[in-house]
């Protein structure tokens, strides 16, 4: 015989289970202040989250809210798409506390992929739901790892897009110490036509998304950027990695390498120091991306100790603003990519704010991080708030497009559907 308490019991349990079935098939309806759609500013929007997906989107007194639809009130907030984050290294800290060589050289990878996973989580809870990490500087393919654990739910993180290891022109990357000594480079060396498509094919193997080549790098004379690879070399890397469905990604900064890996067929340029109007002028015809990486030179210059504000702006600062106004200027594609991991993770809004310190308004970098990062990167299932997208949403305090540095004041951070951080 079952007791009044034990039936009490049983018929909670019986309502909780129910309530949890319910609970998995919830509408939600976020209610708030503003809505930046990845385009404009909307007043008085609502979003209705079904499952991982946005259900709705519009004029509250256009969308139709299901009975029972649990309502989440934000009140003065913006909300906005996730942010698209175009170039990170989830498996770097910023070189102020280690330099990259001793990370290279003397981290073990159980200590990396460590600092791997806090990044990752700082990173989310910025407001960055997807990630294009561009190479794991000697730490293997502990980003095919990291981008398992997340999408497995072990760990939270952005939804990531991962490069693995890079390629490199034998000879020209680090670490490098005495010419006797052969150490283990920061990236995947490889070189001619057997060996390029050999290693390109590997790392797709072996989990990448994109690829990743160094289309030059400082080993001229004194130190100066000069191309690594042939433009021929360039255009068997891109033949491969396309013909698998996947899209190749350069490092290039002096103007010949940028020129060689458009005409290769390259889809982003990562840095682009050296650009000239003529180079941005080809990216611009050829629908090539530009991710600037302002925040990286801005910390690396901090780093090797110029004080901002105090000094006056050393060469290769104004380099990087002139290059920079000038793909503005000439209407090159530009990508949100701060090469975090430079600098600290979950700090990349200081590229957003830079790019609007060098010239772009706040709304063009706002949309840069949104839609503009789905439509560079092809990820059609996100980067706007629209009927069927996924539900990687946030919610800052202020309005973003009026004050860039609104997006540090990140207040609830949902990915396909679940909070992360609640409001
Ligand atoms: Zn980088």
């Amino acid at each position: 015989m079952m007791n009044a308490r034990t039936v009490m019991l049983v018929l909670s349990l019986i309502v909780g289970l129910l309530s949890h079935s319910v609970n998995a098939q919830e509408a939600l309806l976020l209610r708030p202040g503003k809505v930046f759609d990845g385009t404009e500013m909307r007043d008085a929007w609502v979003v209705l989250i079904r499952g991982d997906r946005i259900a709705a989107a519009g004029p509250y007194d256009q969308v139709q809210s299901p009975r029972g639809a649990r309502i989440v009130e934000l009140p003065g907030l913006t909300l906005l798409p996730g942010l698209i984050e175009g170039h990170s290294h989830l498996l770097l800290h910023p070189y102020d506390e280690t330099p990259w060589t001793d990370q290279v050289l003397y981290e073990s990878l159980g200590q990396r992929i460590a600092r791997g996973v806090v990044h990752a989580e700082k990173t989310l809870m910025a407001g960055i739901t997807t990630e294009r990490d561009l190479g794991t500087e000697g730490a293997g393919y502990g980003d095919v790892g990291l981008k398992e654990a997340i999408e497995l739910g072990v760990i939270p993180g952005p939804r990531l897009i991962v490069t693995t290891r890079a390629i490199v022109a034998t000879g020209s990357y680090n670490p490098k110490g005495a010419p006797e000594l052969s150490l283990p480079k920061g990236a995947e060396e490889a070189d001619g036509h057997d060996d390029l498509i050999r290693i390109t094919r590997d790392q797709i193997g072996r989990g990448a998304d994109w690829v990743k080549i160094y289309a030059d790098y400082r080993w001229g004379p004194g130190g100066t950027n000069r191309p690594s690879f042939t433009e021929q070399e360039l255009r068997l890397v891109v033949d491969v990695a396309e013909s698998s469905g996947r899209h190749v990604v350069a490092h290039a900064n002096s103007v010949e390498a940028i020129r060689r890996s458009v005409m290769a067929g390259v889809k982003t340029i990562e840095h682009g120091d050296e650009a000239d109007r003529e180079v941005l002028q080809l990216m611009a015809e050829r629908d090539v991306a530009l991710c600037p990486t302002v925040a990286a030179s801005d910390a690396i210059m901090q780093y090797r100790g110029w004080r901002k504000g105090v000094d006056s702006e050393p060469e290769r600062i104004r380099q990087k603003k002139a290059s920079f106004r000038l793909a503005l200027e000439v209407g090159v594609p530009i990508c949100f990519g701060g090469d975090v991991g430079v600098f600290a993770h979950g700090d990349n809004v200081r590229e957003l704010e830079l790019m609007v310190e060098y010239g772009m308004t706040p709304l063009a970098a706002v949309r840069a991080a949104t839609s503009g990062n789905a439509t560079i990167l092809e990820l059609d299932d996100r980067g706007e708030v629209r009927e069927g997208l996924l539900a990687d949403l946030i919610a800052v305090r202020g309005d973003p497009t009026a004050n860039i540095s609104a997006l540090r004041e990140v207040v609830m951070v949902m990915k396909g559907g679940v909070f992360y951080k609640s409001p």
